[in-house]
Order: structure tokens, then C-alpha cells, then sequence
């Protein structure tokens, strides 16, 4: 039995021809929203109830509709954008047919309500099913229009079914006016629920598109994002726009892409970008693209499908291709500038974190747990490989250059070494004496560790503390050895380095997993999943230098086997580039009997506060012992005392103690230009001798325990993170 054919009611054809363009409400808004930035609008506010099928409203600050035009705006191929066939293939707006507001108004109540600049006042009038229902009514308004759109969907059932979930509508609603706003950055933008004060999106008319893409999708991809660029004259394309690095990846690839100013979507283009970034990001993981891709408006087809979503154009992969090659150099670029690129600033550690991190081992086990997938295989407790092909005892002192004092020297295991100033040029004038003679040992041989050490395991605090009550308490026998110092210029010079301590940095070097010495300048560390490239020279002098201010009075005696003329190592120093020595100073000798007549006069308080010994001859006999085995680089020696008498000020006490330990502590510090020369020898000096040996364990060892880090090594490039390992499992991961 053959049907009947019957024509189909014309209302319905509409109704079906507009389920066509709009099908879910956030077609309806994209729609409108391009209608508002075709009237030149610069402020659009959405707000919407229960995903927009209640109520969707859009409100802008364009030209607006003349009067005389609203009868007709809802009516299906008015358009004011287009007026013949050929426009078409020159079309600078987004709407040119005329068919979104009509058929917005075939599934739904429309009103409109809008003010031209030259009407006295705005008009309103209601629309159902493409027509004006009533003539419009002059209210009040400002220049603009919005647009009101009631139930929609209230005439076809299936569609209004098929829409179940108003928080999913209304998540694609928030989606299309956020893309819209980062493409349309210099205009402002909203999207906020019915009822609610505070927008879901909110972009501000001076923001910039970084500004807009972190207002939408947060921090973590706004810092990691690239600049791009291109165009090419024989494809007629431009492209620009904001992709992820390789640092950045999400579950589901990101793509926010305009073309011609229309937000589309292209498969074609998002596979062929997706395949640059494979080389790049862990597996599974995707980019974030923002692109903006103009096309002579002639080669585009952007009529292909009703909700002009799917957009295709002339040279198709051509263009694909060469947008593809402009990201990968982009990539590729930014990958290798990576291998560089360093942070002063370190991550989670603010400057001024000394405040915030309260108790370190609480805050680290709460604030910074290792997850699985973050594990590393190394950590500072767990034992190192070098723990196995060290001597377990440290290695015993050259009995032939250790001369008289060897015997004594032997009988503890704490001595410093003396073989590798055999290497250095002014060896000989140096033979390290234990703490037998310093008053620090007493008592402390048999632990193997040195009575210095030992002492100061503390932290400084408890010990400060502690030196307070001995004051009061002489019966604190195992301290008392221990001078009180009650020098308000050194209690002064302790505050301000305790004061100024980084506390994030103070833990990063206490919980420290050593890697190793790249030079005597630099080192490697790791903490947690990070690695640190530190400066040794700048650290070591740092943490001389707060020795020298708290064991201040208490330091045991490096004594120099052949006692060295002051004379001698003025004069070495002025005939060092280094010292500025010209003609215009006088001769050298006057100069140097004057540096050996006025550090004589200091010797007394430098052999009391300082362990530095000058003999009435004006020889130097001792240098302060700052940490257990460690002797400084005597090549330092020359500048160093030339340094005391014209660097330090003598004249005010605070100051003459800073200067004079400043000096010092630079003399002791890790320097490349003297170790350098060293080295060559290093080998038959053993491990115990070699400066690595000393920086890893030495000086490294005391930063877990004895160093306050100032605020400053954060910023100045003293500590420098290079890299972090879940990123490089990232590049490995793939392999
Ligand atoms: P098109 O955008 O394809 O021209 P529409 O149905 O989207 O068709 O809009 C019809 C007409 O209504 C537009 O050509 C324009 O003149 C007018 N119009 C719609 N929205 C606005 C608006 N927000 N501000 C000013 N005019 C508008
Ligand atoms: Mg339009």
C-alpha cells in the first residue's frame, strides 16, 4: 500500500531546518556570540539556567538593530551581512545567512531587546517561530543588544530528550565562550549561571591571550607555553598562535583552533600536529594548541555543514603540512633551549620561605610526598656506590713528609690531611697538627670523628642556647671546654645569619643526595625528584665564613711545619696581578714590612678569637682549623694576608670580625683556579686527598648539619635547579 505524499507543514520543515544549525545550546551560542563581535561589540555576557534549555541570555555593547529591522531579523535569509552570490567568496563576517536567529526562534522564545547609537531609546519585541509577535516597545537600555532565549527546544520533544544533562550543556557552553574569549583577547568576556554573582569565566577587556589561556586553563600550561608563527604567500595562509612545550602534556589533546576567526574543527590538522608532538611527550599524554589560521577568504569553504563547524579549504595539505613543519621547528627549539635552561628561582621554595616551612621533616613528609610514579632510586640515606670502593679508615698520612709530628698525628683518627699540600706549591709550609693541641679534641679521639664535629652536630640555635645557660651552669662538663662568647658583635653577627636563613634551601641541603663535582666550582645535588647545580665556591665560603662567626674563640690550630715569613707572602702577593700593586703605591718592600709590623700589633687578638698564630719574628705559625681534615688551598695564603691589612676594617669591632672572616673564609673556600693546578697530582694524593673527596665529604657533609643558607643563594644563582626527574622520565620513557 503506497503512502500518501503530503507536503510537510511549513512550520515544520522550519523546525527541522533549525535542528539543523542549532542542535545543542551551545550552537546557540556561538552563534549569537559571533553575531555580537560581527556589531563590533567589546563586552559579551552569557548566562544561562540549566544548561541553557531554561534560559539563555546574551548581552553585549554592539552597533545594535535598527528599529526598522526587527521585524524582520528572525526571518530565515535576512542577514544585513551578505547581499549577493559573489559577497560570498569574500565574506568577513561570521554570519552571512541569515539563518541562526530564525532558526533560534523556531525552537524557542526569543526576545530581543536593543539600542542603536542614534535611537532615543531601546526597543523589545518577542519572536516564536521566525515571526515578530507584536510591534516592538520602546524601554530603557544602553547601546547594544541582547538577546533572551526561553525553553528552548520546547516544541521538539526528541531533541529536548536526547539533551539529558544540563551541567554537561552547560559545560560546553562555558568551553565555547572561553575559546572565544582567548581568540578575542581586548574584549571582555563572561559566562556565569542565572542566580550567581561570580562568572565560571570572566576575561578582562586589557588581558593579554597568555593571560586569557591561564584564566581558562590554568597556571601549569600558561608558563610552558610557545609562541608560533607562520605564513606563507604562495598557500595564502597566516598562522599564529600559543602551543604547549615539551614540558607540558594533558590526557586528552587541547585544541583550540580558529579559522578565519571561527572556532572549527579540523582532524586533519590536529592529527598531523599530534604526530609532531609524539616524538616528544610521553606516551598517551597530548598538547595543548591554541592556533588562529587565516585563509584567503576565497579558498574557504566554510559552507559545508549547517553549524559551519567543519570548515575546509583550498590546498587543504599543503597548508597542513607547512603549519606542521613551523611547529615541529617551534619544538624542536624549545627543547634544546631547554638543555640550558636553568631556574634561579626554585620551585616551591620562596625566598621567603624561611617562614614557611616550620618544621622541616614534617613539612617535606606532608607537603612534598614522593608519589610511585615520582620515585627515584637514590636517596641520601640509601648508600652511595663510592661506599664501597672507599677505604673504610681515612687513609693514613704520608709518614715520609709527615715529619716530627707524625707520631702525635697518628694517634688520632682525626687529623687533617697533609698529602695533598705536598702537592700544592707552598706544601712544606704547612704541617698539620691535630686537635691534641686544640682544646676541642679533649676527650673525643676514640669516636673517630673529630671533637669539632661533633660539637656542632647541633643545630645552632639549641647551641647558642646552650652557651646561654653554660653562663649560668659551670658544671656542664662535656661543654665547659667550650668559651662563651658574650661579644655583642659576634651575638649581632650569628643573628643575621640565622635571621636570613632560606629554610626551604637549608633542608634541600640537609636532606641532599650528592651526584658529584662537575669542577672544584660546581656541584651536583639532588633533593627529592630535582637536581641542583651548586655553586661550591659561593657555598663553602658562605658556610667558612659562619663557622669562623660561631665557633668564634673555639677553633683548634692548623700549624704550619716551617713557620712562614709574613714578609715573604706580602711580597708573593704584591707580585700578583691580583693585588692592583702599581708604582704610584711606593715600593714593595715598604709595603710589605708595613703589612708584618700591623698584623703583628693584631696577633694577639687573631691567635685569641681566631687560632691564627703570628710569631714575634713576624712569621705565621697557624692558621684557625674550621673543619675536622680539611686544610685550605695554600696558594691563597699571599693574597689572603695582604687582604687583612687592606681589606678589613680594624678600626670598628663588628666590622673587623666580619671583614677579617669574610677574608677567611674566602682563603678556605673551594676555588677552581687554585684546585685546578692541584690536580694533576691528585691521584697519588688518594681519595682522601683529592678536593672531590673533600667537597662530597667535607663540605657537603657539613651543610646537613652546620649551614644556614642566606635568602639570597636562591635568586643569585648559587643554586640552580636543572632539571626534574619526572620530566626526564618523560623523554625516557619513550625510548
Ligand atoms: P547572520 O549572522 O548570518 O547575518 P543571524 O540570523 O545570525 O544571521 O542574524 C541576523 C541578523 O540579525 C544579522 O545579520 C544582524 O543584522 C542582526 N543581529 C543579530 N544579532 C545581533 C547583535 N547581537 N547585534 C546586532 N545585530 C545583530
Ligand atoms: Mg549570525
Amino acid at each position: 500500500m503506497a503512502g500518501i505524499i503530503r507536503r510537510l507543514d511549513e512550520t515544520v520543515v522550519n523546525r527541522i531546518a533549525a535542528g539543523e544549525v542549532i542542535q545543542r545550546p551551545a550552537n546557540a551560542v556561538k552563534e549569537m556570540i559571533e553575531n555580537c563581535l560581527d556589531a563590533k561589540s567589546s563586552s559579551i555576557q552569557v548566562t544561562v539556567k540549566d544548561g541553557g534549555l531554561k534560559l539563555l541570555q546574551i548581552q553585549d555593547n554592539g552597533t545594535g538593530i535598527r528599529k526598522e529591522d526587527m521585524e524582520i531579523v528572525c526571518e530565515r535569509f535576512t542577514t544585513s551581512k551578505l547581499q549577493t552570490f559573489e559577497d560570498l567568496s569574500a565574506i568577513a563576517t561570521y554570519g552571512f545567512r541569515g539563518e541562526a536567529l530564525a532558526s533560534i526562534s523556531h525552537v524557542a522564545h526569543v526576545t530581543i531587546t536593543t539600542k542603536t547609537a542614534d535611537a532615543k531609546c531601546a526597543y523589545r519585541a518577542n519572536y516564536s517561530d521566525g515571526k515578530l509577535k507584536g510591534p516592538p516597545k520602546p524601554c530603557a537600555g544602553n547601546q547594544g543588544t541582547q538577546i533572551l532565549v526561553e525553553d528552548l527546544f520546547y516544541n521538539v520533544s526528541t531533541r529536548r530528550k536526547a539533551l539529558k544533562s544540563p551541567s554537561d550543556e552547560y559545560s560546553r557552553i562555558v568551553e565555547v565562550v572561553s575559546r572565544y574569549a582567548i581568540h578575542n583577547s581586548g574584549k571582555s568576556f563572561s559566562v556565569k549561571k542565572q542566580g550567581e554573582t561570580v562568572a565560571d569565566v570572566r576575561t578582562l577587556p586589557n588581558a593579554s591571550v597568555v593571560d586569557n589561556i591561564r584564566g581558562v586553563f590554568g597556571n601549569a600550561v600558561s608558563r610552558e607555553l610557545i609562541e608560533v608563527g607562520c605564513e606563507d604567500q604562495k598557500l595564502a595562509y597566516k598562522m599564529k598562535g600559543y602551543i604547549s612545550n615539551a614540558n607540558y602534556s594533558v590526557k586528552k589533546c587541547i585544541m583550540v583552533l580558529f579559522i578565519n576567526h571561527r572556532l572549527v574543527e579540523s582532524s586533519a590538522l590536529k592529527k598531523a600536529i599530534e604526530t609532531v608532538y609524539a616524538a616528544y611527550l610521553p606516551k598517551n599524554t597530548h598538547p595543548f594548541l591554541y592556533l588562529s589560521l587565516e585563509i584567503a577568504s576565497q579558498n574557504v569553504d566554510v559552507n559545508v555543514h549547517p553549524t559551519k563547524h567543519e570548515v575546509h579549504f583550498l590546498h587543504e595539505d599543503s597548508v597542513i603540512e607547512s603549519v606542521q613543519k613551523h611547529i615541529e621547528s617551534k619544538l624542536l627549539g624549545s627543547n634544546s633551549s631547554r638543555t640550558y635552561f636553568t631556574q634561579t628561582l626554585l620551585p616551591g621554595l620562596s625566598v621567603s620561605g624561611g617562614t614557611e616551612v616550620k618544621s622541616s621533616s614534617a613539612a617535606a613528609d606532608s607537603t612534598e610526598r614522593v608519589y610511585a610514579h615520582q620515585m627515584v632510586r637514590t636517596d641520601c640515606r640509601a648508600q652511595k656506590l663510592d661506599a664501597f670502593l672507599q677505604p673504610k679508615e681515612k687513609p693514613p698520612p704520608d709518614a715520609e713528609r709527615a715529619g716530627p709530628s707524625s707520631k702525635e698525628a697518628a694517634s688520632t683518627t682525626a687529623q687533617p690531611d697533609c698529602a695533598e699540600l705536598d702537592e700544592a706549591a707552598d706544601a712544606d709550609m704547612l704541617e698539620a697538627l691535630d686537635q691534641q693541641e686544640a682544646e676541642v679534641s679533649k676527650g673525643e679521639g676514640e669516636s673517630g670523628v673529630g671533637a669539632h664535629d661533633v660539637q656542632r652536630k647541633r643545630p645552632r640555635k639549641e647551641q647558642q642556647e646552650e652557651e646561654e645557660e653554660e653562663e649560668e651552669d659551670l658544671t656542664a662538663a662535656a661543654t665547659a671546654k667550650r668559651r662563651v662568647i658574650k661579644l655583642t658583635s659576634i651575638k649581632e653577627l650569628r643573628t643575621e645569619t640565622t635571621e636570613n636563613t632560606h629554610k626551604g634551601l637549608q633542608e634541600m641541603l640537609q636532606k641532599h643526595s650528592f651526584v658529584g663535582c662537575v669542577n672544584p666550582q660546581w656541584t651536583l645535588i639532588q633533593h627529592h625528584t630535582k637536581l641542583y647545580l651548586l655553586n661550591t665556591t659561593k657555598l663553602s665560603q658562605e658556610l667558612f665564613y659562619q663557622i669562623l662567626i660561631y665557633d668564634f674563640g673555639n677553633f683548634g690550630v692548623l700549624r704550619l711545619s716551617t713557620p712562614a715569613p709574613l714578609y715573604d707572602l706580602a711580597m708573593l702577593a704584591l707580585d700578583c696581578e691580583e693585588s692592583g700593586w702599581t708604582e704610584e703605591d711606593g715600593p714593595k718592600e715598604g709595603l710589605a714590612q708595613y703589612i708584618v709590623d700591623f698584623l703583628k700589633k693584631k696577633a694577639e687578638m687573631l691567635e685569641d678569637y681566631f687560632s691564627m698564630e703570628i710569631d714575634q719574628e713576624g712569621n705565621l705559625t697557624g692558621l684557625p682549623l674550621l673543619l675536622d681534615k680539611y686544610t685550605p688551598v695554600m696558594e691563597g695564603l699571599p693574597m689572603f694576608i695582604l687582604r687583612l691589612a687592606t681589606e678589613v676594617n680594624w678600626d670598628d669591632e663588628k666590622e673587623c670580625f666580619r671583614d677579617f672572616s669574610k677574608e677567611c673564609s674566602m682563603f678556605y673556600s673551594i676555588r677552581k683556579q687554585y684546585i685546578l693546578e692541584a690536580e694533576p697530582g691528585e691521584e697519588q694524593g688518594g681519595e682522601g686527598n683529592s678536593w672531590r673527596w673533600k667537597v662530597e665529604h667535607i663540605i657537603f657533609k657539613a651543610f646537613r648539619t652546620l649551614f644556614s643558607p642566606p635568602k639570597k643563594f636562591s635568586e643569585d644563582g648559587t643554586v640552580l635547579q636543572i632539571a626534574n626527574l619526572p620530566d626526564l622520565y618523560k623523554v625516557f620513557e619513550r625510548c
